[in-house]
């Protein structure tokens, strides 16, 4: 590999951005979640190169926007068109109706449908043909996440000779979940066409060996510590545990700007006299909201002194609004929201203020650094970012954060947070009586703990990670923007 060249290119189900239509036709607006908010800092200027889906279908002309969107980006954006059958199939269905429960451990919720994997490998197939298009031997081809796992198989068909790394977002299931799928040998066996296969905890990586014994018996582990190599017959691949992380500085920086202060305290002054429990998830049934609500209506019940002293502000951010199982999950959080509200509230006082929207950067950070507890209690998350912005934004460190035991951050925040099993109510309830009535000098060394922790294992270590296990690099490696050359140079204006 020629070092001077090496370009990252990265993949993933969707480019960071969003199409949505506009008074003047379709416009090109950033994007939202942990992916985007990971990724974008670490490829902008440095020459990087995304290929995604833009979350059109064919019919709308995207191509025309993505210019003046990658002279934005300051890295090349590549779109993957998608029909709606692709959309369908590939993504509603084995994406997000095969693999994303499943892979929560959420078996009941799968709906195995065999055309959905048809065009699993069919739009993995056309991944792979634009990532050949867009890419020379010399570029390191990371890829991203569970829509993506046939893509190394789908470029070695395609004669494609790249250096691959895949990650894994989302966690990896147990043994006994994972062999429910019928084409778990499948997945194993594309997965192990990657050089590299990351994963956010070794809990993931201990299941997915665990998996491929279950497959092959003939498979040895060389190596300790986070990355091994697994020895298949005669491939080799380097599988390793890589927490990702969030840009700590930039959160603690925004969150410390006079807007923000100044946000905080005014939202803080509308409710004297309480602490703030915070909750923000997208919409999502692997994120535990109804249990929660549950979990703070039994506390306002057998705890009365919380009663007029404690507030719940749970934001929930729509998505995939078009499925029904997630109508159904927004439809059941207002019905809840309404009955503890309609329960306990008196003058002065209402226990849930309950946000259903995306929130602006300086409003969640305000958030963020008025809380004085954060309650995150996932059944199940890949990692969950959320509970690492909180730490970065609790400037006073007197936060508390209860944290549920399968968020993949409990791996690294355990030790400072109060941890928690999501599906058992009153122990929610318990932890957060235990937070509210928390001293001023627990809450300091447990906070303390926490930012060290996000601080130091940020965004950038977790790049740096990944790419010294994938091609013995570091960010320092890669090509400034002055010294970068489009391979398609963009327009001058
Ligand atoms: N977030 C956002 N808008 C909001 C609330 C949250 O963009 O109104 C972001 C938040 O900052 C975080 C991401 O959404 O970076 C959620 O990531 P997480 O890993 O917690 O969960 P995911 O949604 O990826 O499952």
């Amino acid at each position: 590999m020629e070092e001077s060249g090496t370009r990252i290119v990265a993949v993933s189900n969707r480019l960071p951005i969003r199409l949505v239509h506009g008074p003047d036709g379709l416009e090109i607006k950033p994007g939202t979640g942990g992916l985007v908010t990971a990724l974008a800092p670490v490829f902008r200027n440095r020459g990087g190169v995304w290929i995604g889906w833009s979350g059109g279908t064919d019919d709308e002309d995207v191509a025309g926007l993505m210019e003046p969107a990658s002279r934005e980006a300051g890295y090349r954006l590549y779109p993957v068109r998608l029909s709606a059958d692709e959309v369908g199939d590939y993504y509603y269905g084995f994406s997000n109706e095969v693999i994303w429960p499943l892979f929560h451990d959420l078996q009941t919720r799968c709906n195995f449908k065999p055309r959905y994997w048809q065009q699993y490998l069919k739009v993995n197939r056309k991944f792979a043909e634009i990532t050949t298009k867009h890419s020379s031997e010399t570029d390191y081809i990371w890829v991203h996440d569970y829509h993506l796992m046939h893509m190394a198989q789908s470029l070695k068909e395609l004669g494609t000779e790249r250096n691959t790394g895949f990650f894994l977002h989302i966690p990896f299931p147990p043994e006994d979940i994972f062999m429910k799928l019928p084409w778990r040998a499948q997945i194993l066996r594309a997965l192990l066409e990657y050089e590299l296969v990351g994963f956010q905890t070794m809990r993931d990586r201990k299941n997915f060996i665990q998996c491929l014994r279950h497959i092959s018996s003939g498979i040895r582990i060389s190596g300790r510590g986070p990355v091994v190599t697994v020895i298949v017959g005669d491939k080799r691949v380097r599988v390793g545990a890589f927490p990702i992380s969030i840009d700590h500085d930039a959160f603690a920086r925004d969150a410390k700007s006079k807007k923000v202060a100044d946000l905080a305290w005014y939202l803080h002054e509308a409710l004297p006299d309480q602490q703030v429990i915070l909750g923000v998830d997208r919409l999502d049934y692997t994120k535990g909201i109804p249990e929660r609500l549950e979990a703070f209506k039994d506390a306002l019940s057998r705890f009365p002194e919380l009663q007029g002293k404690i507030t719940l502000v749970q934001v929930v951010v729509p998505s995939r609004e078009e499925v029904s199982e997630y109508q159904m999950l927004r439809e059941e959080l207002y019905r809840l929201v309404g009955e503890i509200n309609g329960k306990f509230t008196r003058s002065g006082w209402v226990p849930i203020h309950y946000l259903y929207r995306s929130l602006d950067r300086s409003e969640l950070l305000a958030y963020y650094r008025l809380a004085e507890i954060a309650i995150i209690t996932p059944l199940k998350d890949g990692m969950n970012l959320v509970a690492k912005e909180y730490c970065a934004c609790n400037l006073e460190e007197n936060g508390v954060l209860i944290l549920s035991e399968f968020a993949g951050a409990a791996a690294q925040l355990h030790r400072g947070a109060i941890m928690v099993n999501p599906y058992d109510v009153e122990g929610m309830s318990n932890a957060i009586h235990q937070a509210f009535h928390m001293d001023q000098a627990e809450r300091h060394n447990r906070m303390h703990r926490l930012r060290e922790i996000v601080h130091h294992r940020d965004i950038f270590w977790w790049v740096n990670n990944f790419l010294e296990a994938a091609i013995a690099k570091d960010l320092r490696s890669f090509p400034a923007v002055e010294d970068y050359v489009p391979e398609i140079p963009l327009a001058s204006n």
